[in-house]
C-alpha cells in the first residue's frame, strides 16, 4: 500500500482522506519512508522534519475525527524550498552565510498553508540563493534528476521538481526568479507554475531580485497546481507589492478546453540554440493543440534575445543590494581572526558565499557603478520595457503563448561547466519574470536518451486561470 500512496496526486489523496480511507499519518508516513529510502541517492532535501511532521499529520487526523470540515490540502505532504523562511526550522538558501540561521517566523505561503493543514515534510535543495540551473551551487551538495541520476535536476528549485518526480513529496513549493521553478519542473517531467508577479506575498522569502522573484509550486498534474494555487493566492499587507488576484476560482473553468482559444508561437523561441528534439516536441503540441480546437499562429517577438542579457544585469544587480544584509555582524556566518570591521566583513562574505553569488555580485555591483551605470542597468530597464511592451502586443490578440520551457533536456553533470553557457539555457523562461506575466511548465515528451521534454504556456497578468484550463486539456487529452 505504502509504495502506491506516495504516487498519488494531491487531488486523490484528498478524496481517500475526506473519505477516511487513508489517514495524514499514514500518508505522512509513506513518504517519509520514501525520503529515507531514496533521498541518499537524490540529495533533494537540505532538512527532513520527521517527528514534526508526524505530530501535525496526527493533530490533522484528530480535527478529521472530530468532525472539524477542513480543507482540501488537510493532510497533504508537501517540501518547501530552502530559501522560504520556516519558524524555528533551519532555513539555509543553500548558502554557508545561513547554514545555523532558524528563523523566528513563518514566511506568508508557510502560513497560509499551514492554515490549510499542509504537513511540512522537511525543507528543499536549491542553487545557493537561488542563483543557478542546475542545483549544483548548493552549498550542501547537488541534487540528482530521478530519472537519470548522472544528470541535472535543472534549477534553483532543483530539490522541490525531484521531491515530486522521485514520490519523495506530494508537491513543492519554490521561487521562481528567471525560470527556477519552471525550469526544474521540465527537467523532471513535472508540472510547474509560477504566478503573476504579486499574486503570492514574498514575505518570508529570501530575497534573490525583488522585482522577479515570485513563489511558484510543482506538482504532479495542473489540478494539483490549481488546488495548492487557490489556497496560497492573496494580498498580504506585510509585501506592498502584493495585490487582490481578481480571480482565483481556479478549478472552475478547468474543464473547459481549449476550443476557440488564440494562441501565439514567437519565432524566436524556436531559433537554432534550441535542440531538435524540445523544438519537435513542441511544434508537435502546437499542432495537437490546434486538432483541440485552439487557433495556433507564429507570431514575432524580437526582445527575446535581448531579455537574456537584461535579465542577468537587472537580477544581480538587485541581488548584490539585496545580499548586502550578509555582512558578518547581523546574520548567519561570522569569519574569526579578524582584525577590524572591513576585515570582518570581508572574510565573512569571502568565506560564507559561494563562487557564483560572489560572480553575480560582482557584475551586479558593476553595472550599477557610476561610471557603467547608463551603459548597463539603464538600456538592461530599456530591453525590460521593451519586453513588456511586445508581450502587451501580442496578448492584445491572443489567448497564450506556448514556447519550449528550456532550450535542451537535463545536461549530465560536468557536461556545462562556463556561467555563460548556463545562463543561456534560461533563455525562454526569463522574459516572463521581466514582464511579470504568469507561466506554466507542463511536461510534453521524451528525448531519445529519456529525459522529459518540457513545453512553457505564458498568459496575460492575472490570467492563471486561462493558463491551467490549457494545461489542464493537455494534460488529459493533448499529452497521451
Ligand atoms: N537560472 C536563473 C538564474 O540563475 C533563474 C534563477 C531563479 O529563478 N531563481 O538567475
Amino acid at each position: 500500500m505504502n509504495h502506491e500512496i506516495v504516487t498519488y496526486s494531491i487531488q486523490q489523496l484528498s478524496k481517500l482522506l475526506t473519505k477516511r480511507e487513508l489517514s495524514s499519518v499514514e500518508i505522512t508516513k509513506a513518504y517519509l519512508e520514501q525520503i529515507e529510502q531514496r533521498d541518499k541517492m537524490i540529495g533533494a532535501y537540505l532538512t527532513v522534519c520527521a517527528d514534526e511532521a508526524i505530530l501535525q499529520a496526527e493533530r490533522i487526523d484528530k480535527r478529521r475525527l472530530d468532525g472539524e470540515e477542513l480543507s482540501v490540502l488537510s493532510g497533504i505532504a508537501i517540501g518547501i524550498k530552502d530559501n522560504i523562511c520556516t519558524k524555528g526550522i533551519r532555513t539555509t538558501c543553500g548558502s554557508k552565510m545561513l547554514e545555523n540561521f532558524i528563523p523566528p517566523y513563518d514566511a506568508h505561503v508557510v502560513k497560509m498553508l499551514n492554515k490549510a493543514g499542509t504537513v511540512l515534510l522537511g525543507k528543499q535543495n536549491l542553487d545557493e540563493f537561488g542563483m543557478g540551473s542546475t542545483t549544483e551551487h548548493s552549498a550542501f551538495g547537488c541534487t540528482k534528476n530521478p530519472h537519470d541520476i548522472s544528470r541535472i535536476p535543472g534549477g534553483s528549485s532543483g530539490g522541490g521538481a525531484a521531491a515530486v518526480a522521485a514520490n519523495m513529496a506530494a508537491c513543492s513549493i519554490g521561487s521562481d526568479t528567471g525560470g527556477s521553478v519552471r525550469f526544474p519542473a521540465a527537467m523532471c517531467g513535472m508540472v510547474g507554475i509560477k504566478p503573476t508577479y504579486g499574486a503570492i506575498s514574498r514575505n518570508g522569502l529570501v530575497a534573490f531580485a525583488s522585482s522577479l522573484d515570485q513563489i511558484g509550486v510543482m506538482t504532479k498534474t495542473v489540478m494539483d497546481a490549481a488546488m495548492l494555487l487557490s489556497v496560497i493566492i492573496g494580498k498580504d499587507p506585510a509585501d506592498a507589492t502584493s495585490v487582490v488576484h481578481p480571480d482565483v476560482d481556479f478549478l472552475s473553468g478547468l474543464h473547459q478546453g481549449v476550443s476557440g482559444m488564440k494562441i501565439a508561437l514567437p519565432e524566436a523561441y524556436f531559433g537554432k540554440s534550441i535542440s531538435p528534439a524540445v523544438k519537435n516536441a513542441v511544434l508537435d503540441a502546437a499542432k495537437k493543440l490546434q486538432q483541440m480546437g485552439a487557433r495556433v499562429e507564429m507570431v514575432h517577438l524580437a526582445s527575446t534575445d535581448a531579455a537574456l542579457s537584461a535579465y542577468y544585469i537587472i537580477s544581480s544587480a538587485e541581488c548584490s543590494s539585496n545580499l548586502a544584509r550578509f555582512d558578518g555582524v547581523r546574520y548567519g556566518y561570522r569569519a574569526t581572526g579578524y582584525v577590524d570591521m572591513e576585515d570582518l566583513y570581508i572574510k565573512s562574505r569571502n568565506e560564507g558565499f559561494g563562487d557564483e553569488v560572489k560572480r553575480r555580485v560582482m557584475l551586479g555591483t558593476f553595472v550599477l557603478s557610476e561610471g557603467h551605470y547608463e551603459a548597463y542597468y539603464h538600456r538592461a530597464m530599456q530591453a525590460k520595457a521593451a519586453v513588456c511592451r511586445e508581450f502587451a502586443d501580442v496578448f492584445s490578440q491572443y489567448d497564450l503563448i506556448l514556447t519550449p520551457t528550456a532550450p535542451m533536456t537535463a545536461w549530465q553533470f560536468g557536461k556545462k561547466n562556463s556561467p555563460t553557457e548556463i545562463y543561456s539555457s534560461d533563455l525562454c523562461t526569463v522574459p516572463v519574470n521581466l514582464a511579470g506575466l504568469p507561466a506554466i511548465s507542463l511536461p510534453c515528451g521524451w528525448d531519445a536518451d529519456g529525459m522529459p521534454i518540457g513545453m512553457q504556456l505564458i498568459g496575460k497578468a492575472f490570467d492563471e486561470k486561462t493558463l491551467l484550463r490549457a494545461g489542464y486539456v493537455w494534460e488529459q487529452e493533448g499529452s497521451r
